[in-house]
């Protein structure tokens, strides 16, 4: 009961900051007393502070003073892994972002280089936490990849090429910190709806669109996970039983009409047919070599090759989520990763599908929105696990960070 009560708080006050304890009460259905010395104990540990009188008409003799969570009850570590690249983050509870690196990956696909890059990294950003001489609550780790939460252990990320590796190395000689690992698209979906563009929303689809699509079903604030942690693998709904192979080797998967690749073979067939493009010059003439970044800028200028390539993938990215508005029947469905950079270019394409394709009820009752953190919806989603793990299940987390910070 206590735990349960400890999580409605923490999670209330999150939403709802600045916020009394005569509310938090009535709005939460727990007595008085009971919040009285729940919020006392969170003051005392640092996670809660008062900030100041409520306005308005108050009892005389009793002001209702307002509560949040303290922005910096501690510090919490962000680390994302994207094909050639990985992020560290170091932020507050809020989270505003206090330090940042990124740092290239090997170009080989050796996942023992790959590691030793991203455990340096780990390090770097572990000591430089430390230095900020409060609790450290956590470190989320995101990964384009389907992980065994339970072990730590990378099943398999197809992007990258890396399959059933142990990621206990990675925190090795900082055991201390809790380690939060996840799903590039779970992690995202849930960032997004603790800080993000779905905010408030009761039934979220995210779904992460750049070297492939995978996708996050949000429920409230919480990932629906499925039986393994695996729920959401979209990108692999077979849709055409012809059509090109897919990394996860099946043919005609959904990943294989919308991702960054699929982009890139419309680029080609436009080029073919003799149509100019920047994009050439970009990539030195070897479309093997084209970024996805320098996609999205080539975009941005304009080019009427990457533009249509886009246009074309839209298409399929609508046809895709009709089906996923028909299946979820969700609120809301979020779009982020790299290419949601070109939401306003796709929008209306994926729209006028939807609204051929999907059941009337179900999609009109849809919106559809980019995400706040676009790119960054990784690392904000790694730092929201880690404050999720903490609001959600507090005894234990709250015990081990801040067990030094009672005095009473
Ligand atoms: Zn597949």
């Amino acid at each position: 009961m206590r735990n349960r009560n400890l999580a409605l708080i923490l999670n209330h006050l999150h939403q709802n900051s600045p916020i009394s304890r005569s509310e938090l009460s009535s709005q939460l259905g727990i007595n008085k007393a009971s919040i009285s010395t729940t919020i006392r104990e969170l003051i005392d540990r640092g996670i809660v502070i008062e900030v100041g009188v409520k306005s308005g008409n108050q009892d005389v003799g009793h002001p209702s003073i307002d509560l949040m969570i303290n922005p910096d009850a501690g510090r919490i570590i962000g680390v994302s892994i994207n094909q050639g690249i990985v992020t560290a983050v170091i932020t507050d509870i809020s989270p505003n972002i206090l330090w940042r690196k990124e740092v290239n990956l090997p170009a080989s696909n050796l996942f023992q280089e790959n590691m030793q890059v991203v455990k340096n990294l780990i390090q770097e950003v572990c000591n430089l936490a430390r230095g900020h001489k409060l609790p450290i609550l956590g470190l989320g780790l995101s990964i384009p990849g389907m992980v065994d939460i339970e072990s730590n252990r990378l099943l398999a990320a197809f992007e990258l090429g890396w399959q059933n590796i142990d990621l206990n190395v990675l925190i090795e000689g900082n055991e201390d910190i809790n380690f939060h690992i996840g799903n590039e698209a779970h992690m995202s979906g849930l960032g997004e709806r603790y800080f993000g563009s779905s905010e408030k929303s009761a039934s979220t689809l995210y779904l992460n669109w750049g070297l492939e699509m995978s996708g996050a079903i949000i429920i409230n604030e919480n990932v629906v996970p499925g039986s393994m942690g695996l729920a959401g693998e979209v990108g692999h709904f077979s849709l055409d039983p012809n059509g090109a192979m897919c990394e996860c080797g099946n043919l005609g998967c959904w990943n294989t009409m919308v991702n960054f690749k699929a982009a890139v073979s419309r680029i080609q067939s436009k080029i073919d047919a003799g149509e100019s493009s920047c994009v050439l010059e970009f990539c030195n003439h070897s479309l093997n070599d084209l970024s996805l970044n320098l996609f999205i800028e080539a975009v941005r200028q304009g080019d009427s090759v990457a533009v249509g390539a886009l246009k074309e993938t839209g298409k399929w990215l609508g046809i895709g989520i009709a089906n996923l508005i028909n299946l979820f029947n969700p609120d809301l469905i979020v779009l982020g990763g790299p290419l949601s950079q070109a939401f306003h270019l796709v929008y209306p394409i994926i729209q006028s599908e939807v609204d051929q394709r999907a059941l009337p009820w179900q999609r009109n009752s849809c919106q559809i929105k980019p995400s706040r953190y676009r790119q960054d919806a990784c690392l904000i989603g790694a730092v929201a696990t880690v404050i999720w793990n903490i609001f959600n299940n507090p005894e234990e987390p709250i015990r081990k960070t801040f067990r030094k910070k009672i005095k009473r």
